[in-house]
This record gives C-alpha cells, sequence and structure tokens, in this order.
C-alpha cells in the first residue's frame, strides 16, 4: 500500500467523485477510510468512528459479515463470471431468483430482474412499465408520475423522476412526460399543511387533478419511496401510500415501490411498502440485497405484470439488460445476504434501535435550537433538519452544516449532509450502546455549531 500523502495527492490529481466537485478536492480533502469492523470505519489518520451512515444506506450487516465474504469466495474460484443474456444462466443467480422471491413474496413480488444497482433497477422498472402497457394495448400509457424529494438514482430514467433539482437541472432535458406531486413534508409544503394525514389527502387531491389533466390513458406509472430517503427522511402519513395504491388502481397505472433504501428491514419491517399496508405492483431493490459487498440491484414484479409479458407474442422480449444482471459472484452474495438478514432478523433490531435514535435525537431538540425538524421513528433512518431560525424556519447555511457534521465525527460518528439535514441510516445490527455513541457524538456536534 503506497503511503497516506501519495494517496492524498493522488485523489486530489486523478479520481473524480460522484456527487462532488472536482476542483474543490485540493481545499477540501475527502476522508479515506482504510478499513472497517462491524459497524466502525477507520480513517487513514487513524479516526475510528461508528458508521451512522451504513455506507450510504447500504451496509445493513455491518462490515463483518463472514458468510456473505465466504460466499464470495467460494463463488469467484468456482465461477467468477458468466452472463445470464436469454441463452446462458447460473446457479448462484437461479438460487438468488427463489431467495428474494421469497423475500418479498408477501408484497405480491414473483419475478425478479437483477441490474448492477439502484439506478440501473429504476431505469429498467420504468421501461418495462411502458412495455407492460404496450403489450396490453395502451402504448399511450408512457408518462410518469413521482414525489419531489424523492430519489431514484441518476441514470437518465430515475433523474427524470428524482424530485430534487439539484440532481436534473445541469443534465436537462431530460425524459418527456415526467411530473412531480409535492412530497408529503409536514415541515414544508405548499399547502402549509403540518397535519400528516391532512397533507397525505391534498396530495391525494393533486394527483388526481394532474392525472386528470394529463389524461390517465397516458400514464404508465407512478414511483415512490415508501419514506424518502436522500430527500432528507420523509415520514408519510400511514394513510399516504395506500391513498397512492388507490388512486393508481382506479385509473390503471402502476405503482412503482422504490424500496432501494427502505427494503430489506431498514423501515422495521422486510419492505418499505409492507410497512405501509400496500402491495407495490413492482419493486425495485439494491444496497441490503448484498448489504453492499457487491454491487447488485433488481426488479421485482407482481404476477400480474409478469403475465402480460410471458404470455405475449415477440413484443414480451425484454430489449435491456447488463453485462453485470445475474452476475454469479454477486448473486452468491444475494443468497448468503438474504439468509443472513432473516437470520439475524435485522427488522426487529432496525425497529428498536431506530425508535432509540429518532428519541434521542428528539430529546436533543429540547437542547439545540438549531435543530428545525426531527424525522424518523420507523426503523433505522433518521433526518435532523437543521435551521439557523427555528420560528422562520430559515434553511442553516452550508459552512456551519459542515462544521457540525465535521464535530460529530470526530467525537465519534460517521452521519451524512443531504442539503440543511443530517441524515442517518446505520447497520442494522447496531446495538444500543453503539446508538448510544452515535447520539453523544451528535451532542458534540451541534455544540460546536
Ligand atoms: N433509488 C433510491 C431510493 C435510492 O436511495 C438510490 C441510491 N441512494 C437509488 C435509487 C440509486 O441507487 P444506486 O446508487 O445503486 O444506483
Amino acid at each position: 500500500m503506497k503511503d497516506d500523502n501519495f494517496l492524498r495527492e493522488m485523489n486530489a490529481r486523478h479520481l473524480w467523485h460522484p456527487m462532488g466537485h472536482p476542483g474543490e478536492q485540493q481545499e477540501h480533502a475527502p476522508t479515506i477510510i482504510k478499513s472497517a469492523d462491524g459497524v466502525e470505519i477507520t480513517d487513514i489518520d487513524g479516526h475510528r468512528v461508528v458508521d451512522a451512515v451504513g455506507g450510504l444506506w447500504c451496509t445493513n450487516l455491518g462490515y463483518s459479515n463472514d458468510a456473505i465474504k465466504q460466499a464470495i469466495s467460494d463463488q469467484l474460484w468456482q465461477l467468477p463470471y458468466y452472463s445470464a443474456f436469454a441463452g446462458t444462466t447460473n446457479p448462484p443467480a437461479i438460487e438468488a431468483s427463489y431467495a428474494v422471491q421469497e423475500f418479498f413474496a408477501e408484497d405480491g413480488m414473483a419475478r425478479v430482474f437483477f441490474t448492477s444497482g439502484g439506478s440501473d433497477a429504476v431505469d429498467t422498472a420504468l421501461r418495462m412499465a411502458r412495455q407492460y402497457h404496450r403489450l396490453r394495448g395502451e402504448p399511450t400509457r408512457t408518462k410518469f408520475l413521482s414525489l419531489k424529494k424523492g430519489y431514484h438514482g441518476t441514470h437518465w430514467g430515475g433523474a427524470s423522476v428524482n424530485g430534487n433539482n439539484r440532481f436534473r437541472i445541469t443534465y436537462e432535458p431530460l425524459l418527456p412526460g415526467c411530473f412531480h406531486l409535492p412530497s408529503p413534508y409536514t415541515y414544508r409544503n405548499p399547502f402549509h399543511e403540518t397535519d400528516p394525514a391532512r397533507l397525505a389527502e391534498k396530495i391525494a387531491a393533486a394527483m388526481v387533478d394532474e392525472i386528470e389533466f394529463q389524461d390517465p390513458s397516458t400514464i404508465a406509472a407512478f414511483i415512490m419511496e415508501p419514506i424518502q430517503g436522500a430527500g432528507g427522511v420523509i415520514v408519510p402519513d400511514a394513510s399516504f401510500m395506500k391513498h397512492m395504491r388507490e388512486i393508481c388502481d382506479r385509473y390503471g397505472i402502476l405503482l412503482i415501490s422504490d424500496e432501494v433504501i427502505c427494503g430489506f428491514g431498514r423501515t422495521g419491517d422486510w419492505s418499505g411498502a409492507r410497512h405501509w399496508g400496500v402491495q407495490p405492483d413492482m419493486m425495485t431493490v439494491a444496497k441490503g440485497i448484498t448489504s453492499a459487498y457487491f454491487p447488485v440491484g433488481g426488479v421485482l414484479l407482481s404476477e400480474m405484470v409478469a403475465e402480460v409479458f410471458e404470455n405475449a407474442d415477440a413484443g414480451g422480449a425484454i430489449w435491456t439488460g447488463y453485462t453485470y444482471s445475474a452476475h454469479p459472484v454477486g448473486a452468491a452474495a444475494v443468497v448468503a445476504c438474504l439468509s443472513e438478514t432473516l437470520r439475524l432478523d435485522t427488522k426487529t433490531n432496525a425497529a428498536a434501535r431506530g425508535t432509540q435514535l429518532y428519541d434521542g435525537v428528539r430529546q436533543l431538540m429540547e437542547k439545540y435550537d438549531i435543530i428545525g425538524d426531527v424525522r424518523g421513528g420507523h426503523g433505522l433512518m433518521t433526518g435532523i433538519e437543521l435551521v439557523s431560525d427555528r420560528a422562520a424556519k430559515t434553511a442553516m447555511d452550508a459552512t456551519t452544516v459542515k462544521r457540525v457534521h465535521k464535530a460529530t465525527y470526530e467525537a465519534g460518528a460517521m452521519v451524512r449532509i443531504g442539503g440543511n439535514n443530517l441524515l442517518m441510516s446505520p447497520p442494522l445490527i447496531i446495538t444500543e450502546a453503539e446508538i448510544d455513541r452515535v447520539l453523544s457524538a451528535l451532542d458534540a456536534g451541534f455544540a460546536a455549531a
């Protein structure tokens, strides 16, 4: 391994980072994480902290799961790669398809199409939604509805349905025919509605209005995260997704639940849709499917959707896919990860530790005025919105947010910045004592504001 200064210098010179400014790296060198153990990460300066972000909402089983590591290693020696494009397949891919389908059977999911990550999954799901309607004789259904503040990856399809303009404006024009409804964000919304159930009703009415305006026969699908993650951990009312399901049914629109973050236990249930008591028509998954030990994503389809493809003529062929779709090493990681996820019953710990984290941050809110809003309490996703004036809800400036973030890190916890929010999604195996460490690090972080 090269020495630390070499690493810093080469990073600044050659490595462009996602979601970062390539010119800023000389002044603001990124933290170089060199090792990890359990739920802790260690940087090259020797700081060892609790990873309260779980990588990027993805290292659900932490960093030391031997079963997944062994499965990956064994598969590398058995068969490191073979394509799953029509004509060939491989044993781990078949096993993984069974494991994934079983995992989401209660959500009504019957088939899986593997991808290399979440953005691929979203893009594929949008394509499949159009194809589904075309096969059913409704080729005019090409438009998509989504929510503001939603995050659905950065491919053209996902960026087009993304609800945060930061990910859109630079790359416009995006896909035509994508329309965005207000987010179920009680703290700030165009209706000035603070009651979550009434806000849900207002967004449902806005959705009906938009569908009627566009003409229902032009709309293919509505995509949403059961709890919006990157947009700031926005937890809707328990009625919200049910309203969306009912409207989609009324107008023949497919409901795609983007479970890239919420799936595999993060919400305290095995899927976010299940958490809200809804069965979607399709689901997109990634992250927790391998706990990030290998890049894998997938699109899941209900029997109703799948049958339309399977019973169709040549038009049912799927003309999309990735070299690494159903990659045998990734598939072996999926099989091991899902078995470990079930064995450890991570959803139960996520619910308990999520409540502990949420309650702890709410207590800190009494101590620090810069906390404007705390969102979470449904599993291990927590968002803290920082403000410079609580009454006026003025978003905190980026410099102060960065200072809080840095001080929190120095006090022992890695959290994530999302605009004026601090976001947390620790590994689902985190212990009570480790959550306490995150809370005391946050306390120190806010004190430094
Ligand atoms: N959908 C959601 C809900 C996500 O949170 C993400 C990633 N954070 C994506 C899609 C995109 O996944 P990926 O980064 O693996 O492409």
